[in-house]
């Protein structure tokens, strides 16, 4: 038994996370009348993507907008991958959610301060800031709680929970282009590792940054300027806007049809100082359809090397809302009792396995799914006592989180996660796919797995943050390279050089994955026809 402090709570519903979905979660379920607590490693409204965003897009038949023809477009663009159920509740949701960021000031000032304020001043609700969860508790396939650790102190928390909604986004392998480097889909492993199912993690976003200053996303010059003020986007989605963001482009190249360039930048090298304010790429919000200024001419995307925009700034990351839990409902259920999944940790498949041509659908996708996991969450909770927690595994758990500092010698998490980014990052293994390489990939991800994992040491909380981390991003990359393979066709960001067509016959479903009985992980297609079955 572990001589580590350990807080204690209980509550009704615990949120991880602390972005928009967590937001939204949270206030939703004291409107319902549950206590919450809310636990982010960072720190609310300003770690994850969520301070990223601007565009939202609203559905509003006032405006115009036709159910039936959202439906058609969508399905069409996200090449027949798309979960209705879950885009039917965004069309719900989605104007109620934006009145309410309104109301809260938000479309004014951006979200970060505001969502932090509007947790802390509500007395039903508890923030945990700057504490990583890293165990979820379950009895008799029931969530009961979660253990996890604070950043600052070396203390462990312990939360008995009725119900859990996590909100803990999305991951990468810590790319330094896009910002998702916080993000190491804890929740996806975390939940995978208590026998919960999980799906979409073989589509690959697709943002890109610049050779020159590899750590500039393009969103930048646009995210200063429009998270001063959130437009409301109803313009909504667009025929054929599924090859906004796609890998085309990268594709061609890699056949050789587009020159790849290697000639040496000039200025800063690539890590190096950001170029002045006057050289960075400049301009509004392009239409729909135009390229931003600063991004490549055409013919020259994604692996031209002289300094334009090159693929791979997400490394890791799926299409927004592709990866994660899969829901066992259209209500953010999953199939562990009392687990609930919101936002970029549940494979809602809201836009499909491509970016559907129009911003907006994921951060207003996120929150709309947070309140709906809420009122759910809040409703389950009611009138069920605590599930007592054996004192054992209590224990076991709290062991197993700090046993990386007590270890005198090992492996630094920081040497695994560059080996991790090394074999992962490469455009040749997880955007253009081959069975050959991601087997090859997989060879040496399970060697760290079985030779890394039990041996890290860490030298200080940091260190034991990125342990667990480190951890969480190998059985993901497990998870993307198994699906991959699974996968035998092409559709949409998901592309196999062996099998580069769309095969409708076989592959109108999703990959889902879960832990089988001898624990090594099992591979099954869920129809998406058979989803309606499933909520009928
Ligand atoms: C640069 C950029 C621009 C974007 N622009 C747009 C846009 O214009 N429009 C749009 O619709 N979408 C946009 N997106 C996407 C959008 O931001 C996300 O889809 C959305 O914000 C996700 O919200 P979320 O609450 O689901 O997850 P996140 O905001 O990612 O929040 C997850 C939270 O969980 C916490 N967490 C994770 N693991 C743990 C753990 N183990 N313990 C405790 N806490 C944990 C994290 O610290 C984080 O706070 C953009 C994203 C980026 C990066």
């Amino acid at each position: 038994m572990t001589n580590y402090s350990k807080d204690r709570y209980s509550t009704d519903v615990l949120v991880i996370g602390g972005g928009i979905a967590a937001v939204f979660a949270a206030t939703r379920a004291t409107e319902a009348g549950a206590k919450v607590i809310v636990v982010d490693k960072g720190s609310i409204g300003r770690s994850g993507q969520t301070p990223f965003a601007s565009g939202m897009t609203i559905f509003d038949e006032e405006s115009g907008h036709d159910r039936a023809n959202w439906h058609r477009i969508l399905e069409e663009n996200s090449k027949k991958l798309n979960n209705p159920a879950y885009l039917d509740m965004y069309m719900d949701y989605s104007k109620e959610i934006y009145s309410d960021l309104e109301k809260w000031g938000a479309t004014n000032t951006g979200f970060g301060k505001v969502f932090r304020d509007k947790l802390l001043a509500n007395g039903n609700i508890k923030v945990i800031e700057r504490t990583m969860i890293t165990t979820l508790l379950e009895e008799n396939g029931h969530i009961v709680g979660a253990t996890g650790f604070k950043l600052d102190s070396e203390e462990a928390v312990l939360i008995k929970a009725k119900t859990v909604i996590l909100c803990t986004g999305a991951g990468g392998f810590k790319p330094n282009g896009f910002q998702v480097g916080s993000l190491t889909f804890d929740g996806d492993a975390m939940a995978y590792r208590i026998g919960a199912k999980i799906s979409g993690k073989e589509f690959v976003d697709t943002h890109d940054t610049n050779s020159e200053t590899p750590a500039y996303c393009w969103g930048l010059p646009f995210q200063r300027k429009w998270s001063m003020g959130l437009p409301k986007e109803t313009d909504g989605p667009v025929d054929g806007g599924g090859m906004a963001l796609d890998l085309s482009s990268a594709i061609e190249a890699h056949k050789g049809l587009i020159p790849v360039e290697m000639k040496r930048p000039e200025g800063p090298p690539p890590g190096g100082d950001n170029p002045p304010m006057d050289k960075r790429p400049k301009g509004d919000r392009p239409p729909m359809g135009k390229k931003p200024e600063g991004r490549p001419e055409e013919g020259k995307a994604h692996l031209e090397m002289s300094g334009d925009m090159v693929g791979g700034a997400s490394a890791g990351l799926s299409v927004h809302k592709a990866e994660g839990l899969f829901p066992s409902d259209d209500k953010c259920a999953t199939n562990i009792k009392g687990l609930y999944a919101a936002g970029d940790c549940l494979s809602s498949m809201l836009v499909g396995p491509i970016y559907n041509g129009v911003v907006g659908f994921s951060v207003t996708g996120s929150a709309v799914q947070g309140s709906v996991a809420g009122k759910v969450a809040a409703k389950y909770a009611k009138g069920k006592s605590f599930i007592n927690i054996s004192d054992s595994k209590m224990s076991a758990a709290i062991d197993e989180i700090f046993e990386p500092l007590k270890k005198e010698k090992g492996y630094s998490p920081g040497w695994v996660e560059h080996l991790i980014q090394g074999i992962l990052t490469p455009y040749y293994v997880l955007f253009i796919k081959d069975k050959d390489r991601l087997e090859s990939a997989l060879t040496m991800v399970e060697f760290y797995k079985d030779h890394f994992l039990p041996n890290l040491k860490a030298e200080d909380l940091h260190d034991l943050r990125k342990v667990n981390e480190v951890k969480n991003m190998l059985l993901n990359a497990e998870m993307k390279l198994r699906s991959s393979l699974f996968r035998t066709e092409s559709r949409g960001n998901h592309y196999r050089e062996d099998y580069p067509d769309q095969n409708d016959k076989e592959w109108l479903a999703w990959v889902v994955m879960e832990k089988g009985p001898d624990g090594k992980m099992k591979l099954e297609k869920f129809p998406v026809k058979d989803f309606k079955k499933l909520i009928a």
